[in-house]
């Protein structure tokens, strides 16, 4: 039902896609889940250790709106190790989605156009959409890949902002040096605020990650603990980047999120000690399994980075009857068209246990296999 009293910035935005798979999980018996934006893993012991430590010595007030300064020096420390360098400010965020629409409400003036890639994480255009300002999609199809071309066509005079995601949601893509060297000096030419959001920046398979930073200093970027510690219900993630961005963030923290929960920070600096290359290693083993399993009938680029593939729906079938046989076969997937302007591809989310990779292996084999008999 519908209701005036309701703002046109709220009704804009509509319920996800991904909702309604959750819906529907919650219906079934024993679902082949491959729809999770989640980790399967559990947040390791030290962190859990260090929360209920944190909660029992009644660390549970309010902390500083940046976040407490422990966490905010190995963030920092984290850049510099990783990246070698040097972010003039960071804050402490209620999760990546906390600081995204900070950054929005910040930088995007009623009117203004953000750059977001297609596809996209589904949260992007509503976040654009709150904050008054207009998505405008930059093309990644179909290897998901940035060029110029596909940045340049989409730039105006009212372009201010481009978000860039690399590991990719949905696609796992992860931007090369060259990708990064091409939005730095787009972002430069054109006057554009860039927002790497860097959410996935543990979850690689090839070479080196490299983040936005190393390529733009004055890269807005923004990351977290929910993929990386398996965490996402603990709310906590950062942004480091240019300090006039981040003293705005700042204040508008204070009126609104007012700072990330107290016990859950602690545990983060925790987190930055735990060594999780072992939980890599299995999520790498788990891209090559879906990926060789798949691979022979489904067009699929392969994914060096998140826990994400986005393979096109196989030949003799649409979106809509391809989700509904995949269902009917108790097989969840994200429909590409909740993350794409295009309904040609799925996402499928290797976030689960290998025997439901395997079962879901089997089923979306036998579902291309029968679309073309
Ligand atoms: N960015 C991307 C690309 C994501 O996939 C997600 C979570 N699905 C977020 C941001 C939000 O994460 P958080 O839990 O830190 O708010």
């Amino acid at each position: 039902m519908s209701s005036d009293r309701i703002t046109e910035r709220a009704n804009k935005v509509e319920a996800s896609g991904i909702r309604r798979m959750f819906e529907l999980v919650a219906s079934m018996t024993d679902p082949i889940n491959l729809s999770i934006g989640q980790a399967d893993f559990d947040v390791p012991e030290p962190v859990k250790e260090a929360a209920i430590q944190a909660i029992r010595s009644g660390f549970n007030r309010y902390t500083v709106t940046q976040g407490i300064p422990e966490l905010n020096e190995r963030i920092v420390q984290h850049y510099r190790e990783s990246y070698d360098f040097r972010p003039e400010s960071s804050l402490v965020t209620s999760g990546v989605s906390g600081g995204l629409l900070l950054a929005m409400l910040v930088l995007v003036e009623p009117g203004d156009e953000v750059l977001i890639p297609d596809p996209y994480f589904v949260m992007y255009k509503h976040l654009v959409n709150i904050a008054g300002g207009v998505p405008k999609y930059y093309d990644m199809y179909p290897s998901f890949r940035v060029t110029r071309e596909a940045l340049e066509s989409q730039i105006t005079e009212k372009t201010k902002v481009l978000l860039v995601n690399s590991p990719s949601n949905p696609t796992g893509a992860v931007l090369s040096a060259d990708e990064l060297t091409v939005i730095a000096d787009v972002a430069r030419q054109h006057d554009l605020t860039v927002i790497s959001d860097e959410i996935y920046e543990a979850f690689v398979y090839g070479p080196r990650y490299r983040s936005m930073c190393q390529h733009l200093s004055e890269t807005l970027v923004l990351g977290g603990f929910s993929k990386t510690y398996a965490m996402p219900g603990w709310r906590v993630g950062w942004a480091v980047g240019p300090k006039d961005i981040l003293d705005a963030m700042r204040k508008l923290q204070q009126f609104s999120f007012v700072c990330a929960p107290s016990m859950a920070q602690q545990a983060c600096v925790a987190a930055l000690d735990v060594d999780m290359s072992e939980y890599i290693d299995e999520y790498r083993f788990k891209r090559n399994l879906v990926f060789d399993g798949l691979k022979e009938r489904y067009s699929i680029v392969r994914p060096d980075g998140s826990f994400y593939m986005f393979p096109e729906v196989p030949e003799g079938l649409d979106e809509k009857r391809f989700i509904d046989q995949a269902i009917k076969h108790d097989v969840l997937l994200v429909p590409g068209s909740a993350c794409s302007r295009r309904a040609t591809h799925f996402r499928l989310s290797f976030a689960a246990p290998n025997d439901v990779l395997k079962r879901g292996i089997d089923i979306l084999d036998q579902i291309a296999r029968e679309a073309v008999s």
